[in-house]
C-alpha cells in the first residue's frame, strides 16, 4: 500500500538555508457525546455495521435532523478554552459531494459561519536554547458530522482501487465532529515540525482536560490534516499540500519534515509544487499524492435549511467559560512550582507523555523525584523497546509506591527494586508477588551479614590485613564479596559500615 518511491528530497538543513515554511492544521476531533449530531443514534465504537442507525444519519426522505445541545456546548467550551469569540448567530451549511460515505450526498456542516473563531494556542517546544514559545492562531472552530466507513474488498490495496466490491457501515455517519482550522503558521523556520507537533499535542492535552473527547489518535476520534507550503525567503507564500489524516503524534512532526524535504527540492528543480492531497506512510516517513484539491465552489455550500440557527445567549456563554477547567499550560504552572522543579524538568515529563503518570504517583505518596526518575528513566526505555505508551507499561503508581515503601523500610534496595519492577513489567505479578516468586529480600539482619563478612575476610586475608593498616579503599573487596555471597541482596551500604566497625577501622 505505500509508495516506496524514488522521490527527491533536499536535506533538511539545506532546505531550511532557501525556504521558509508555512503551516496549516485543520484537526478533527469526535466528540465523546452519547447520541450522534443530529440523531438520537448511539455513538459507540465498534458496534456489528449498521445497527446505529435510524431514518434522518440514513437521509431517508421525510426525516429531519435535530441538533445535539451537548455537541454544541463541547464545541463552545472547546472555543473559549482556544480563546475565540463565540457566534451569537450561525448557521449550518451543506457541503456536497458525491461519495457513498454519506447516505444523503451531502454532509452537514459550517462554512462561513463557523460557531467559534479567531482564536490562539501558545504551545512550546524545546531548543537547543532552552524552552521556546510559540503563539499558534486559531482560524475558526466548527461542527460537522463524520461520515460512514467504507471498506473496499477484493483487491489487494483496501483502496478502491482493484477492489471488487464496497461495503458501508453507516454506524459512524453523524458522529459529531468539531473541526478547529489554524491560521498560517509562520516564522517557525527548522522548528516548524516540531511546532506542528507541539500544537497537535496541547489541543489533545486541553480538549481530554475539558472533558470532550476521548482524543485517542490510534482510534482515529483525533485526526489530522497537516498543510506545509514553502517560499523562498523573503517572497510570497508558496502552495500548499495537504496530508490527510495523519494519525499520531510522531507523525505529524514526520510528515511536516518530509514534506519540507520533498517541496525544497521540487522547488531547486525549477518544477511547481502541486496543490494536492496527500496520504503520510508510516512505514517509509514518506507522502504519496491523493487527489487534486477540490475547491470550495465544487461544494456548492449553501444554508441547512431543516436546522435552526444556532444562537447561543451570552449568560450561557458566560456560565461556560465560569466553568472552564484548569487548561494544561497553567496545570504544568502549578505543578512545576508544588514540586519544585526546573522549566527544563517539567518539558522533560511531558515530552515523555510522563505528566499524568508521575502525578498520580505522587499522589500516591511518592516522593517527587523518585516518582520522576521511574517514570522517564527505567520505564521510558522500556517503553521505547516495546514500542508502546508509557500509560499502557504493566507497572502502575500503585506498584512505585509499594516498591518506594519497601526500599525506605530497608527491605529492598535500590538494584532489588529494578529487578520487582523487571518482573511486574514481564506481567509476573504485583510487586510482593513478584518478591515472592524470585525470592528478592534484602538480606538485612546483622548475623547473617557478620557471618559473610567473617567468611570473606577468611578467604582474602591479604586485603583483611590491608584495611586494618588503614587502607580503606580495599574495603571494596569485601564488600563485592560478600553481595556476590549474597546474590546482590545485601544493602552495600550497611556491608561496609558493619565489615569497618568489625575491623575497628575509622572511615
Ligand atoms: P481546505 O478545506 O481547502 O483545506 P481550510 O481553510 O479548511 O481549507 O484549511 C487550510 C489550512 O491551510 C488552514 O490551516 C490554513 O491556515 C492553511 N494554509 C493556507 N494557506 C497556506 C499555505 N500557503 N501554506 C501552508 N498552509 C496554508
Ligand atoms: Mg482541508
Ligand atoms: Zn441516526
Amino acid at each position: 500500500m505505500s509508495g516506496s518511491t524514488a522521490i527527491t528530497r533536499m536535506p533538511f538543513d539545506q532546505a531550511l538555508q532557501s525556504f521558509e515554511p508555512v503551516l496549516g492544521l485543520e484537526t478533527h476531533v469526535e466528540l465523546g457525546t452519547a447520541s450522534k449530531m443530529f440523531c438520537g443514534c448511539a455513538t459507540e465504537f465498534g458496534g456489528a455495521p449498521n445497527t446505529q442507525v435510524c431514518p434522518t444519519c440514513l437521509g431517508l426522505p421525510g426525516s429531519l435532523p435535530v441538533v445535539n445541545a451537548v455537541a454544541v456546548e463541547s464545541t463552545i467550551r472547546m472555543g473559549l478554552a482556544l480563546h475565540c469569540d463565540i457566534a451569537s448567530w450561525c448557521r449550518f451549511a451543506r457541503k456536497n459531494y458525491f461519495y457513498p460515505d454519506m447516505p444523503k450526498d451531502y454532509q452537514i456542516s459550517q462554512y462561513d459561519e463557523p460557531l467559534c473563531f479567531d482564536g490562539y494556542l501558545d504551545v512550546v517546544v524545546a531548543t537547543d536554547d532552552g524552552p521556546r514559545e510559540f503563539r499558534v492562531e486559531i482560524e475558526r472552530v466548527h461542527m460537522e458530522e463524520d461520515t460512514g466507513k467504507l471498506t473496499h474488498a477484493g483487491g489487494d490495496t483496501g483502496r478502491i482501487h482493484g477492489a471488487d466490491y464496497s461495503l458501508v457501515d453507516y454506524n459512524r455517519a453523524g458522529i459529531p465532529l468539531i473541526e478547529i482550522v489554524t491560521k498560517p503558521i509562520v516564522g517557525a523556520g527548522s522548528l516548524a515540525p516540531l511546532v506542528a507537533r507541539a500544537y497537535v499535542t496541547e489541543l489533545r492535552d486541553l480538549m481530554r482536560a475539558l472533558g470532550v473527547s476521548d482524543v485517542r489518535m490510534d482510534q482515529g476520534s483525533l485526526r489530522c490534516d497537516v498543510n506545509v507550503s514553502l517560499a523562498p525567503a523573503g517572497e510570497p507564500w508558496g502552495t500548499r499540500s495537504e496530508t490527510k489524516n495523519v494519525n499520531s503524534l510522531r507523525s505529524v512532526e514526520r510528515a511536516v519534515r518530509f514534506e519540507i524535504e520533498r517541496q525544497a527540492a521540487v522547488l531547486t528543480d525549477g518544477e511547481r509544487v502541486v496543490q494536492e492531497t496527500r496520504h503520510f506512510h508510516e512505514d517509509t516517513g514518506e507522502t504519496t499524492p491523493g487527489r487534486s484539491k477540490e475547491h470550495a465552489e465544487d461544494y456548492r455550500y449553501f444554508p441547512e435549511p431543516d436546522l435552526v440557527p444556532v444562537a447561543p445567549s451570552e449568560d450561557w456563554i458566560e456560565q461556560l467559560r465560569s466553568t472552564l477547567p484548569e487548561v494544561p499550560s497553567a496545570r504544568r504552572a502549578r505543578l512545576r512550582d508544588e514540586w519544585g522543579i526546573s522549566d527544563l524538568e517539567m518539558q522533560t515529563l511531558v515530552n515523555a507523555e510522563a505528566l499524568e503518570l508521575v502525578e498520580a504517583t505522587i499522589a500516591a505518596g511518592v516522593d517527587q523525584g523518585a516518582a520522576r526518575k521511574w517514570w522517564t528513566g527505567e520505564f521510558t526505555r522500556v517503553a521505547n523497546e516495546q514500542g508502546v505508551a508509557l500509560e499502557d507499561l504493566r507497572v502502575t503508581p500503585a506498584h512505585i509506591a509499594r516498591v518506594e515503601a519497601l526500599i525506605t523500610d530497608g527491605s529492598l534496595t535500590d538494584k532489588l527494586a529494578r529487578s520487582v519492577f523487571e518482573g511486574v513489567l514481564a506481567g509476573e505479578g504485583d510487586v510482593d508477588q513478584v518478591i515472592a516468586e524470585r525470592g528478592l529480600v534484602v538480606v538485612g539482619d546483622d548475623s547473617t551479614l557478620m557471618s559473610a563478612i567473617e567468611q570473606a575476610l577468611a578467604d582474602q586475608p591479604d586485603v583483611a590485613e590491608k584495611i586494618r593498616g588503614g587502607k580503606v579503599q580495599a574495603a571494596g573487596a569485601i564488600v563485592g564479596a560478600v553481595m556476590k555471597a549474597t546474590k546482590g541482596q545485601a544493602d552495600a551500604a550497611k556491608v561496609r559500615t558493619l565489615l569497618l566497625a568489625h575491623l575497628g577501622v575509622e572511615e
